[in-house]
Formats: C-alpha cells, sequence, structure tokens
C-alpha cells in the first residue's frame, strides 16, 4: 500500500486531474508493482470519483495489478509465431528455473510468470518483456542465465549484456536489444527526407483547406486497417465546431502479427511528429496525444525526448514554425495492456482515464471524442505516409501502387520464412512475390491482415452453406492458401493493415493456429457485449470437440450460426472474434471434414455423466440416467 505522502505526490504531479488516472495508476505501479484496495479508496476520494470508477480501470488492463507481483515480473507472448518459433520449451524452463508456474508468483517473491498477447516482436520471437525491457530470440539456455542473473539481484537493464539491437535500439534513452529488420525500403522508409522541412517551409505556403485537399487526392486510406479515406476524416474534424480540436496517433498497435509502427516509432518518430503537426494544421487541433502501447514503453523516454527537441525548435507550441495563431503540442499517453484499446472510441475511454470500453456510435470521435472534443485518430503509419504525400505532392504519390490502391504499405512479415521483417511494398504486391522475398517455402497459407481476417483454402468454395455465410460475412483480412497466391494486396482485393503471417505445411491449422487466435480474443474480449463474452468461448469449446474427433455435422452449422450472431457485438474486436473459424470452415473445410463423424447425427463424445458431474456433487444427487 502506498503511503499517503506518496499518493499526495502522484495526485500533484498530474494536478488531481481524474482523466490522468491511467497516468497515476501507472506511477503507483511503477512505486511499487501494484495497486491495492486501500490505494483506490484514497484515489477515489481524492479525484472525487467513486471507489468502483477507480477499480474498474484498476483491473481492466493487464500490466495492472493488484496484488504484489514478483520483484521481476516475466511476461511471455503467446502469439501463434512465438508458438511456432518454440515458446513452449521457454515457458517449462522459465517454469523450472523460476520455481514456480505461468500465472503465479514464486514463493520467495522474486518472479511472477505471465502469459500476454502479441507484444510487437514477431520478427524475433519468442520474446518476453521483464520488468519492462524486452527479450528476444529466447531459448532454454538463455532462460537459465537470465534467471541465474536475477537471482544475483541483477538489474533488468543489467540483464541484457548482449549488444544492443539495430539502429536507434542502441540509443541512450531505449538501449532495447530489439532488432528492426527492415529488408525493403520505398517511398516511406528511405531516408532521403530531411525531417521537418516540410513544416517549415511549404506548409507556411498552404491553407488548411489546401492541406486537406492534396491528402484528398492523393486518395490516403488508414494505415490501421479499416481503410477510411485520411482527407475525408480531416475534413470532417475541421467541419465540426469544438472548444478544441484534438489530434491522436494510435501507437497501439496491438493486432497479433504486426509490428511495423515499432519500427516507425524507433527510426521515424520525428516523421510520425511532423504528420501531427500537419494533421493539426489541417484540421485547426490544438491538442495532440499519442497513445503508446504499454508493451512499448521502452521507446518512451526516447520519444519524450523527439518532442523536447521539437519543442525547442518552435515545432511544436505557440506560433509553429513562426506562424501565428498555430498553437500545437503533444502529450504521450502510455496504455496498460489491452488489444481492444486499438479500436479508436476505446483508445479515447482509456485516454480519459477509464477501462477501454469501446463507445456506442455515433457520435463518432470527429464528432464527439476526448473530453468531448472533435477528435482525429489517425494510425502512426498514415501519419508518417501524410508528410512525405504533402512534401512530394500527390501526383507524385499517384505514380505508386495500383488504379484504386495508391502507393506503398508497410508490412510485417513473420512465421515460418527465413527473413522475418518490415517490408515496404507497392499496393498490388501478389503473395507470391510475398513468399518469394520473405524466403518461404512449402507453404500452407498466409493470413493477411491478423487473426481477425479469414482462412482461405482450395475446397469448397461453392459449398451452399459458405455462400450464405458470404453473404454478412466482412472479414478484415484473410489466410490465404497456395492456390490463391496471385491475389493482390488491395483496397480491391486483400486489404489489410499490414500483419502477414506465413505457416507452412507442417503445421495444424486448426489446432495450433485457430486455436491460437480463438483463446487471443476470448482473453482480450472487454466482455461488456454478452455476445462477444460468451460465444467465442462457445466456437472455441465446438472447435476442440470436432478436433478431438468427437463433432458432427450440426456442429460446423452451429459454428456458422453463432458466428453469425457475433455479428451484433458493439466493436469489431467481437464481431471478428468468430472469424478465425469462419474463415477456416470457409475456405479449409476439408479439415473439418475429416475429423467430423459424418455418419452420425448423434454426439458420441458426449457424456451426461461428465457433464452434470459437478452440479451432482454439489446437489448430492445421483439422478438415473438412461441411454439409449
Ligand atoms: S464487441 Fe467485445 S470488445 Fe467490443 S465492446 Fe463488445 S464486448 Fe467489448
Amino acid at each position: 500500500m502506498a503511503t499517503d505522502e506518496k499518493i499526495y505526490q502522484i495526485l500533484s504531479k498530474f494536478d488531481q486531474d481524474k482523466t490522468r488516472l491511467m497516468d497515476i495508476l501507472l506511477s503507483i505501479h511503477e512505486d511499487q508493482g501494484f495497486v491495492s484496495a486501500d490505494d483506490m479508496r484514497k484515489l477515489s476520494e481524492s479525484l472525487g470519483i467513486s471507489y468502483a470508477q477507480v477499480q474498474e480501470t484498476a483491473t481492466f488492463y493487464h500490466f495492472f495489478s493488484n496484488t504484489p507481483k514478483g520483484k521481476y515480473n516475466i511476461y511471455l507472448n503467446n502469439s501463434i509465431t512465438s508458438v511456432l518459433k518454440g515458446r513452449a520449451a521457454v515457458k517449462e524452463a522459465f517454469e523450472y528455473y523460476c520455481g514456480t508456474a505461468f500465472g503465479s508468483v514464486s514463493e520467495d517473491g522474486l518472479f511472477g510468470l505471465f502469459d500476454t498477447s502479441c507484444i510487437g516482436m514477431n520478427d524475433q520471437e519468442p520474446a518476453a518483456i521483464i520488468n519492462d525491457k524486452i527479450f528476444t530470440n529466447l531459448t532454454p539456455f538463455r532462460v537459465k542465465q537470465l534467471v541465474d542473473d536475477m537471482r544475483k539481484g541483477l538489474s533488468a537493464e543489467e540483464l541484457m549484456y548482449e549488444d544492443f539491437g539495430s539502429g536507434n535500439n542502441a540509443d541512450p534513452d531505449i538501449r532495447a536489444m530489439v532488432t528492426n529488420n527492415i529488408r525493403k525500403k520505398s517511398i516511406i522508409l528511405k531516408k532521403d527526407y530531411e525531417p521537418f522541412s516540410f513544416l517549415t517551409s511549404k506548409l507556411k505556403t498552404m491553407s488548411p483547406e489546401e492541406v486537406i485537399a492534396e491528402i484528398e487526392a492523393s486518395n490516403l486510406r488508414g494505415r490501421g486497417g479499416a481503410g477510411f479515406p485520411t482527407g475525408l476524416k480531416w475534413r470532417f474534424g475541421r467541419r465540426t465546431a469544438g472548444k478544441h480540436r484534438v489530434i491522436i496517433c494510435n501507437a497501439d498497435e496491438g493486432e497479433p502479427g504486426t509490428f511495423k509502427d515499432r519500427v516507425l516509432l524507433t527510426e521515424y518518430p520525428e516523421l510520425i511528429f511532423e504528420g501531427m503537426v500537419v494533421a493539426a494544421y489541417a484540421t485547426g487541433a490544438d491538442i495532440g496525444l499519442l497513445y503508446l502501447r504499454y508493451e512499448y514503453k521502452y521507446l518512451y523516454h526516447f520519444l519524450n525526448r523527439k518532442l523536447t527537441e521539437m519543442r525547442k525548435k518552435n515545432f511544436l507550441g505557440e506560433s509553429i514554425a513562426g506562424m501565428d495563431g498555430f498553437d500545437f503540442d503533444i502529450r504521450i499517453q502510455l496504455g496498460a495492456g489491452a488489444y481492444v484499446c486499438g479500436e479508436e472510441s476505446a483508445l479515447i475511454e482509456s485516454l480519459e482515464g477509464k477501462r477501454g470500453e469501446p463507445r456506442d456510435k455515433p457520435p463518432f470521435p470527429v464528432e464527439k471524442g476526448y473530453l468531448g472534443y472533435p477528435t482525429i485518430v489517425n494510425n502512426v503509419e498514415t501519419l508518417a505516409t501524410a508528410v512525405k504525400i504533402l512534401h512530394h505532392g500527390a501526383a507524385w504519390y499517384s505514380s505508386f501502387g495500383t488504379k484504386d490502391s495508391l502507393g506503398t504499405k508497410l508490412l510485417s512479415i513473420s512465421g515460418d520464412c527465413r527473413f522475418p521483417g518490415i517490408y515496404e511494398v507497392e499496393w498490388g504486391t501478389t503473395l507470391r512475390e510475398i513468399v518469394a522475398m520473405s524466403g518461404a517455402e512449402d507453404v500452407q497459407a498466409i493470413q493477411v491482415g491478423g487473426p481477425s481476417g479469414m482462412i482461405i483454402g482450395m475446397k469448397d468454395v461453392n459449398n451452399m452453406d459458405n455462400s450464405e455465410l458470404m453473404k454478412w460475412y466482412k472479414p478484415s483480412g484473410m489466410m490465404i492458401a497456395e492456390k490463391f497466391f496471385d491475389r493482390k494486396l488491395s483496397y480491391s482485393d486483400l486489404p489489410t493493415g499490414g500483419s502477414i503471417m506465413i505457416f507452412d505445411n507442417s503445421r495444424d491449422l486448426l489446432s495450433e493456429v485457430v486455436m491460437n487466435f480463438m483463446n487471443f480474443f476470448i482473453e482480450e474480449s472487454c466482455a461488456s457485449c454478452s455476445t462477444c463474452r460468451n460465444i467465442p468461448l462457445l466456437m472455441k469449446n465446438k472447435l476442440q470437440k470436432i478436433i478431438d474427433g468427437h463433432g458432427i455435422r450440426q456442429d460446423i452449422y452451429d459454428l456458422l450460426n453463432w458466428g453469425k450472431i457475433l455479428k451484433a457485438s458493439r466493436c469489431g474486436l467481437g464481431q471478428t472474434a468468430g472469424n478465425p473459424i469462419l474463415s477456416s470452415i470457409f475456405h479449409f473445410r476439408h479439415l473439418y471434414e475429416q475429423r467430423i463423424q459424418s455418419l452420425t447425427q448423434f454426439d458420441s463424445g458426449f457424456s451426461l455423466e461428465k457433464a452434470t458431474e459437478a452440479s451432482r456433487k454439489y446437489l448430492n444427487k445421483k439422478p438415473v440416467f438412461h441411454h439409449f
């Protein structure tokens, strides 16, 4: 429990502002590792909000705890790529050497072992976060070394005795053993641009309307995955009246398999921040917020230093770059671990100090967002791209990509390939080209767009159930079989936020990949909608039954129907939570058909005795079962 004095110090640092509750809770964690019930009571009294409001936030996020954890807290990524790259052996080694199981703290209080969702290191798995430091390419041998050193009392920083990673990862304010793995550069990643040169020259000759018109002419679409036209979003934001307007950079890169924003934040922070300043100029915003996922906390001081440098050069603050009346500044808000905060309204809730629960829409954030002000939320890559477009002009940008999908896209490629990393490709690139450039062989499937995507196979594409399914099924990405590798990345064919995961023929798509994706959605639901809270678990259990060989044809129909009900969920997480199963039924139907008992209509694997065992014990009753 924190002392009254400590709580007072922390509250004073944040002006007793209840909307800074995330920062207040993060500071208490920084100080003592957890936030107790007594701490929450003190916060509730001092901030003038209910205990329940404090508790809601303090219990929502993965990296918050209400009980003491270990001196060293180890969060091991459980995404599918980590699993494919040897997570099980690494997990076993941690449990063996730390003397405790995952999900618990060792008896001596030294080690806390926890699972966590994708930490944005898919190109260097298995990876873990130990006391906010990133450890990549783990092996059982390396785990033993780490645990030995922790037992000697070394700090997390001192555990990293290897060379630091590439590029800015060796910066004194980062010092991470993360490598960038930039494999292919094009118009965004080529370092042929002097940072802030657009801001200090051409921008001064353009009106806000002209800036928006240029972005509209480029047909730039949001790079987070949704693909909403950026110029239109800026126009809506500018049009909406408000005492303040807000630009948010969404750096909550949580979709499993994506890590391109990590690399942009590490190597191109000036481009991102310049994009925010330009967006502020265009929309008339005066408040800037960058929401940084907790997993990227190791970049926090580095990014803040960049902001300080910008203020010194008058690229932030009042009368930016000498333009009278153009006042704008940026604050970085750390998250605390919640995939759903990638959804823009959930992210805004989190920025206001609440649990990251998506809002009902309308109103949309451009009408009523952060603290009720018109708010424009843009992805990291979108903002970086906007600067390059404005610097060179929309006509130049239009010479890249395809007719309906202009420019380039940053891909995060991982899985079964020799060269995982970041590839900047023009829209229109085929999956076959991606296979070749990433050094993948014997490929069974490619997941485009993360777990919320879709699995495409070779069989059953004309199946009646499938055509019915496709009337309402709108995937945000796809898993694609070899037969379809000539398909092109583009908004008219394969739109994507950039996550590309490759699976070779040694992988069991249902028990390894689809199960992992379903566990992810179950873990990450904010549990507000009954559909999203319950149906993914039911679907997962039904899939397990099929994998175990007890499934019947009706189970496939049940899965299809339940997936349809999920579409009634409030946000994209719940709406797409059934996609791993639905899309695998659609495109890998044969994997289901091979496992079900096609000649029986009854579930031979169901045991009424077993299903009622717990309640029978509780009620102390012995019913008579009649077997047919
Ligand atoms: S769909 Fe799921 S994540 Fe989205 S609001 Fe509903 S419960 Fe929360």
